[in-house]
Formats: structure tokens, sequence, C-alpha cells
């Protein structure tokens, strides 16, 4: 007799923070979960990011371009699949504000969502350029994690990725055309308060958010804590 294959089949829809599409996904399965793990001991930045990447592929029913996802949308769809295939809570250590005794918590995953702010991503440069933004995508931080060298140096390589287009009133210049040393070089080009501008837009970018209220069971003490980003969720 055949073995059967079980859990191959779609049961849960998820829908992508930066383009508000529905695809269907499965939980991820004993496979992935392993090469997750071996990532994971690997302690490798780019083998971990690209385990992450690789999973939501495998999980996801529906065609999605991978490359094209942002940051936030695979953190998000990563802990929602992760939801539904290894636990729907994650058990986490907070410290208290007062006495610094660390309370565990337990974070329901459904909960979790991207806070997506208003923001607009057209940056008015002077009377003649204006430049519009995008948020970067996974790709371009699993480079700028892996290469960068120091703080600073990721600090602009990420800007250099939020680049989308340079604009004048007969002109659209596509940041993707252009080489990397040229885009660094145009961004040290600006003026401080043109990059400020700039800054300002990557600093807005959507991330995983939760709000978390509980009372330190050593002092008593109200707490109430923001958790963000993928790391704040897993211990
Ligand atoms: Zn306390």
């Amino acid at each position: 007799m055949t073995l059967p294959r079980l859990n191959e089949s779609p049961k849960y829809e998820i829908i992508i923070p930066s383009t508000q599409k529905s695809i269907r996904y499965r939980p991820f399965l004993v496979k992935e979960q392993k090469v997750l793990l071996m990532a994971l001991e690997s302690e490798d930045q780019r083998q971990i990011l690209n385990s992450i990447v690789n999973t939501i592929e495998a999980c996801v029913i529906d065609p999605v371009k991978t490359q094209e996802l942002t940051t936030f949308d695979v953190e998000y769809m990563f802990t929602q699949i992760r939801a539904k295939s290894v636990g729907e809570t994650s058990d986490i250590q907070i410290k208290c504000k007062s006495c610094e005794h660390m309370n565990p918590i337990k974070i329901k995953l459904d909960d979790i969502k991207v806070d997506m702010p208003k923001i607009d991503n057209t940056i008015k440069l002077d009377d003649k350029y204006a430049i519009t933004m995008r948020f970067p995508k996974y790709a371009s931080s699993i480079e700028t994690a892996v290469n960068g060298k120091t703080s600073t140096e990721q600090m602009y390589s990420m800007i250099a990725n939020c680049l989308d287009t340079l604009n004048t009133d007969d002109e659209i210049i596509n940041f993707a055309d252009e080489a990397k040393e040229d885009i660094l070089k145009f961004v040290e080009s600006l003026t401080s308060a043109q990059f400020e501008k700039i800054v300002s837009f990557v600093q807005q970018m959507p991330q995983l958010k939760h709000d978390v209220q509980y009372d330190c069971e050593a002092c008593g003490e109200k707490n109430e804590a923001v958790l963000q980003g993928m790391q704040d969720f897993f211990s």
C-alpha cells in the first residue's frame, strides 16, 4: 500500500499587507520546519532570511512573486503561517519597567497586525526634482543585512533601496535602472534637509506591531509595551 500524503491542501487565507491581495496557504510541514531549524542553528543571517522566504514559497498556493514582497509582508506572512503550523500563541518574556523582573507573556499571533501609516510617498527636493519612495523589498533587506559592515552603511544601503523614481517635469528616472554606486553618490549629493525628508519616510516604514498590557507578577506595576518587528514575537 502507498502511504497517503497528508496536509497538502490549502486551508487558510491571508492578505498581503502591501498589496491587500488575498492568497491561500497551507501550514508548514515537518520538512519545512526542519530546514528552518537548521537555518536558525547556523546563525547565518542570509540562511535564516532565505529559509523564511522559501517556507512562504512552499506554503502559499496562489502565485506570488516573493522577490516583490516587502520586509513587513514577509514578516507578517511568516508569523501567520507559523501560527497555523506550530501554534496560535507564542510565549515570550518582557522585562518589567519598574523592577526588571522578566514576566512570561503569551501572545496571540492572530492579533498581530501590520501598522500601515498613511504617508505621502512623493518627496519634493526642490523646484525641479521630486522623488517617489517605496518600501524596501525583502530581497534587498537580505543583501543589506549581509553586506552592510556598519550600521551607517546599512542605513545608507536601506535608503538607497527605498528610492523608486526621480521625477522632473519632463523625465522619470527609475532608480532600479541605475548602478548602486551611482545611487549612493546621488544620496551623498543631497543637502541635509533633503536627506532628512527621505529618512523620515524610511522611519515610518510599516512594521508588525502589537500592544501588550500586563501587571508585573513580582511588583504589581502596570506595564504597557509595544512589540515591533518579527524578532519581538518569538524567543
Ligand atoms: Zn515589576
